[in-house]
């Protein structure tokens, strides 16, 4: 009976290997990630979420899969994914995100005056249009380089309290590291936003691919220009502590179909 078993266990292997991208990424909760199989088929199907196309690719030279961001305002439930006119349902779970306490001496960055709303809602919509860019070109590699060596230091997803006032929840994961710092594409991109914006500082844009987007701020400096193709690895600029921040610091956001996600789930660092 024992040595059945083992049998079994030894025959399921293979299959459970092929599943590598799913395991990693599937983390199907508000703010996380979810693959959804879509089958065999001999091209690519189309996927939407909520309006939004979605990256699919291929799983180990087998199946296609996509892979959906979730927004963090997203409520645990089911959700639907439509593939090539079909409705597929996926069900996302619950997560409880930490609360944070900032305190910060400009006051203006809590409460910006009358002609800072105006900028920052100017910024904003530039921003938004560069994470609902969709380009066809399959990203490079999923799993990403860190874009620095240095350890985590606030989370994705924190409730963010501003002097005692709450504001957005953070929408990207920091790593502790020092002004200067040399910040590197964690897969190959085309640089497709640089900014210097109220919150964010010196800001970079670089899509990977399909939706699949990442974004750099508070930097000190930028290296790389609009339009720019990096290959993995490629400096794009250094740590600094540019817009409202309380010190030098690397902030990197991932979005995928305009939801911005846990960047931790991508370099198998995410804590449920
Ligand atoms: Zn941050």
């Amino acid at each position: 009976m024992r040595l059945i078993a083992l049998l079994l266990c030894c025959l399921a292997l293979p299959a459970h290997a092929e599943e590598f991208l799913t395991r990693l990424l599937n983390k199907p909760v508000p703010g996380g990630v979810a693959v959804v199989p879509l089958g065999d088929g001999q091209t690519a199907p189309q996927a939407r979420y909520d309006g939004k196309p979605v990256l699919v690719v291929k799983e180990d030279g087998r199946r296609w899969i996509a892979i959906v961001g979730i927004p963090l305002t997203v409520r645990p439930g089911g959700q639907t994914l439509e593939a090539d006119g079909r409705a597929l349902r996926f069900a996302v779970g619950a997560k409880q995100y930490a609360e944070q306490r900032i305190t910060l001496k400009n006051q203006r960055q809590v409460n910006p005056l009358p002609e800072d709303l105006k900028r920052i809602e100017r910024e904003l919509a530039e921003q938004t249009r560069a994470y609902r860019n969709f380009s066809s070109n399959t990203p490079s590699n999923l799993l990403l380089d860190r874009p620095v060596d240095g350890p985590l230091s606030s989370r994705f997803g924190v409730r963010r309290f501003f002097n005692g006032e709450e504001r957005n929840p953070h929408a990207g994961l920091d790593f502790a590291v020092a002004a200067g710092t040399p910040i590197k594409a964690p897969a190959a991109g085309k640089v497709t936003l640089i900014g210097d914006y109220f919150f964010n500082g010196k800001t970079v844009f670089v899509d990977h691919g399909q939706g699949f987007i990442s974004m750099f701020c508070h930097l000190s400096k930028v290296d790389v220009r609009p339009g720019q193709q990096l290959p993995r690895g490629t400096v794009l600029g250094r740590v600094g502590a540019t817009g409202r921040a309380t010190g030098p610091h690397m902030h990197w956001n991932i979005s995928l179909n305009d939801a911005r996600v846990d960047p931790a789930i991508f370099i198998n660092a995410f804590q449920p």
